[in-house]
């Protein structure tokens, strides 16, 4: 089926291709939306080259989504993965006493060649209560301990967590190649992460109307710490906000990037897949 075709229901139309291929550094391709079926990966995959997002990581973040990465970086060249327990997961594993087994799934996953990096861990204070946030610590310590002893890079999930997370890095000392995917700061977490020399990984929702915080995150990043990614299949960019999201949307992302930023779009593609190889290792 054409990439340009729309005849999939519920599907939004693909955007005019990007004139420098790119990179989607954070999907879950496992995950389907509202109890659907998540798009096939092939078909994910297809999608996005056609509009020049040629690269994708994947991210499983629960014990069946790490089968499900492995088994996706081991049939597409065009997918790197990315494994952790999700830090909305490590309160329940704890819980049922099942966090130690855990642990060796991941450690034994992540050792792949094709996953490089470990996440996305970090610290969630939304969807987890007052009771979750001290296993919660204790797992991000060990994801951030595992990326050091394996040298892969590190993808966080920080949901109104923003000074912990930089503390909790700070302390344990980050990875060289350290990601905020899904960046959500305000001016100052994002100055404070920049000099730390992290990459801020920014989602579909810089283009959201009412994100002038982010956009403002944005204009302090330099293009040299940039990332793109999607978090599909959630926070589609504008103007399919609401729809499902997928890796072929990116370019919508690019382009709002791009007008913030006021640098062109080739300049910021450019940059995006230099940065994506330089944190993540090639791809083939
Ligand atoms: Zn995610």
């Amino acid at each position: 089926m054409s990439p340009h075709s729309s005849s999939r229901q519920g599907l939004p139309t693909a955007p005019d291709p990007l004139p420098i291929d790119v990179v989607d550094n954070h999907v879950h391709l496992d995950i389907g939306r509202d109890g659907a079926e998540p798009l096939d990966v092939a078909e994910a995959v297809a999608r996005a080259r056609a509009v020049g997002v040629s690269r994708l990581v994947q991210v499983g973040c629960d014990l069946d989504a790490i089968d499900f990465t492995i088994d996706a970086v081991e049939r597409f060249p065009e997918v790197l993965g990315a494994i952790a327990l999700h830090p909305n997961e490590v309160p329940r594993l704890a819980a049922a006493g099942t966090l130690p087994a855990a642990y060796d799934a991941v450690e034994r996953a992540a050792g792949h060649e094709r996953v490089r990096a470990v996440g996305e861990t970090g610290l969630d204070y939304f969807r987890t209560g007052p009771d979750g946030v001290a296993v919660q610590q204790d797992a991000f310590r060990w994801h951030i301990d595992l990326a050091k002893r394996l040298g892969k890079a590190l993808q966080i999930h920080d949901r109104d967590a923003h000074e912990d997370v930089l503390r909790v890095l700070d302390e344990e000392g980050a990875p060289d190649r350290t990601v905020l995917h899904c960046f959500s700061g305000d001016l100052s977490t994002a100055r404070e992460s920049v000099e730390r020399g992290y990459y801020l990984s920014f989602a579909g929702t810089v283009t959201f109307k009412n994100a002038r915080t982010l956009r403002d995150a944005l204009t302090v990043t330099p293009l040299s710490q940039l990332l793109v990614e999607t978090d599909a299949p959630y926070l589609t960019p504008s103007p399919h906000r609401g729809a499902t999201n997928a890796s072929y949307l990116v370019p919508h992302t690019i382009r709002a990037m791009a007008s913030v930023l006021n640098v062109d779009v080739p300049t910021l593609c450019r940059a995006v897949s230099e940065n994506s190889e330089r944190v993540y290792g090639p791809w083939s």
